[in-house]
C-alpha cells in the first residue's frame, strides 16, 4: 500500500485527536501504510521512533481528547534546507509519499515548500548515495493535504477551523460561571479572549452571553469608545441590570492602533463609573478541556476527506486544503488560502480594516 504519514504542527486545538483519528482509520481502510510523525516537523527532521506505524487501535479512545496525543511543535530546522533534507530521508527510507499536515498557515506553508523542493531534495540524497536509483524513482512525487487547526478561526477559505467550537464553548462555560457570582455583586466583568489577528472568538461570545461591549482588531475602538462604553454600561444599569460583561480581543486595538488591553478597559470603568470591575484573563484554559460533537465530526469528516483527496492525486494535482463550506468538506488549493490569510494580516497591519474583512470573506 501507499505510505501515507500525518502529523500536527503549531499551535494546538480541540478536535486535532479525532481528524488524526480518522486519517488513520480511513488510510488503513483504503490499503495504506499509516504512519503517526510525533512532535510536528522536528519529529519528521530526526526521524527514529518519532516515525511510528500506525494502527486501528492505536487511535483507539482519543476522540474524545482535547491536545493532540502525537504532540506538537515549533521547529526551526525545517525552516533551513539541511532539516528538509533530512525530513525527506525519513519519508523517502520509509516509502512515504502522502502527508496530511494539521496545522495553522505556518505549517501549510512549510509543506508548500516542501513539496516544491522534493525533487531536488531526492536528487541531493541521490548524490550523497543516501538512496538508491530506485528509491529517487519510486518516490519521486510527494503529495500534500492539509486541515487548519485553530481555535482563532483565523484561516481563509472554511467556515470554521477545527477547534473553535470546543474553544467557544469553553469560554462561554467560564462566561456562565462567573456571571453567577457577579450577579450577586453587581460587577463589571471584563474578559479577554484569543485572538490576535481574528475577533471571530471574541465577537460569537459577546453574542452568546449578552456581554456590553466587545473590543477586537479588525473593528478598531473610535476615538471616544471610553465615553461610549461608560454610557452604555451606565444605561444598563439604570434599566435595572446588574452586572456587565466586556469582551477583550487579544488583538484588540483603537483606530491608532494602539492596544486595548482589559487592564486600560479596566481603569475607564473604574475612574469613570467607580464601578466594582473585575479583569479574568482566560489564556490556555480555551484550548483546553474536551473538543465539542462539532470538533469532533468536523475532524473525522476533514481527516477523511483529506486522505481521499491524497489518494485521488495525480502528479499535477496541487497540494490542498480540505476546508468546510456550507457543511460540506470541500477540497481548497492550498497556497491560494494561505495566500489569502496572509493578505489578511497584511491588510491589518496597514490598518486596512474594511479590505481586512472583505478578504477574509464569509468565514
Ligand atoms: P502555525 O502552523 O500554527 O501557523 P507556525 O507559524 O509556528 O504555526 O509554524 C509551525 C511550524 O511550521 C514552524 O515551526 C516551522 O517548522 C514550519 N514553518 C512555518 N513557516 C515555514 C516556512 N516558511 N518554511 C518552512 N517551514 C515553515
Amino acid at each position: 500500500g501507499k505510505g501515507l504519514a500525518v502529523f500536527t504542527s503549531g499551535g494546538d486545538s480541540q478536535g486535532m485527536n479525532a481528524a488524526v483519528r480518522s486519517v488513520v482509520r480511513m488510510g488503513i481502510y483504503l490499503g495504506c501504510k499509516v504512519y503517526f510523525i510525533r512532535e510536528g516537523y522536528q519529529g519528521m527532521v530526526d526521524g527514529g521512533d518519532n516515525i511510528e506505524e500506525a494502527n486501528w487501535s492505536s487511535v483507539s479512545s482519543i476522540i474524545h481528547k482535547g491536545g493532540t496525543i502525537i504532540g506538537s511543535a515549533r521547529c526551526m530546522d525545517f525552516i533551513k534546507r539541511e532539516g528538509r533534507l533530512s525530513a525527506a530521508y525519513n519519508l523517502v527510507t520509509r516509502g512515504i509519499t502522502n502527508l496530511v499536515v494539521i496545522g495553522g498557515d505556518g505549517s501549510l506553508t512549510g509543506a508548500n515548500l516542501f513539496r516544491q523542493e522534493w525533487s531536488s531534495l531526492l536528487d541531493e540524497l541521490l548524490q550523497n548515495n543516501r538512496i538508491t536509483k530506485d528509491q529517487r524513482e519510486k518516490y519521486k512525487f510527494l503529495h500534500i493535504a492539509g486541515m487548519v487547526g485553530s481555535i482563532d478561526n483565523d484561516f481563509c477559505g472554511t467556515d470554521m477551523t477545527i477547534g473553535t467550537d470546543s474553544a467557544l464553548h469553553r469560554i462561554i462555560e467560564a462566561i456562565d460561571a462567573i456571571v453567577s457570582t457577579a450577579y450577586s455583586h453587581q460587577r463589571t466583568f471584563i474578559m479577554e479572549v484569543m485572538g490576535r489577528h481574528c475577533g471571530f472568538l471574541a465577537v460569537f461570545t459577546a453574542l452568546s452571553t449578552d456581554a456590553t461591549y466587545n473590543f477586537i482588531c479588525e473593528e478598531p475602538a473610535p476615538p471616544n469608545w471610553d465615553k461610549k462604553l461608560c454610557e452604555k454600561i451606565k444605561e444598563e444599569r439604570k434599566s435595572g441590570q446588574r452586572l456587565n460583561i466586556i469582551i477583550v480581543a487579544e488583538g484588540a486595538i483603537d483606530r491608532e492602533g494602539k492596544p486595548i488591553t482589559a487592564e486600560l478597559v479596566k481603569k475607564v470603568v473604574v475612574e469613570n463609573l467607580q464601578q466594582d470591575t473585575r479583569i479574568t484573563v482566560l489564556g490556555h484554559v480555551q484550548r483546553g478541556g474536551s473538543p465539542s460533537a462539532f470538533d469532533r465530526i468536523l475532524g473525522c469528516r476533514m481527516g477523511a476527506e483529506a486522505v481521499m483527496a491524497l489518494m485521488e492525486a495525480t502528479p499535477e494535482t496541487e497540494p490542498c486544503v480540505v476546508t468546510l463550506d456550507g457543511n460540506q468538506a470541500v477540497r481548497l488549493p492550498l497556497m491560494e488560502c494561505v495566500r489569502r490569510t496572509k493578505a489578511v494580516a497584511q491588510a491589518m497591519a496597514d490598518k486596512n480594516w474594511d479590505l481586512a474583512v472583505q478578504l477574509r470573506g464569509r468565514s
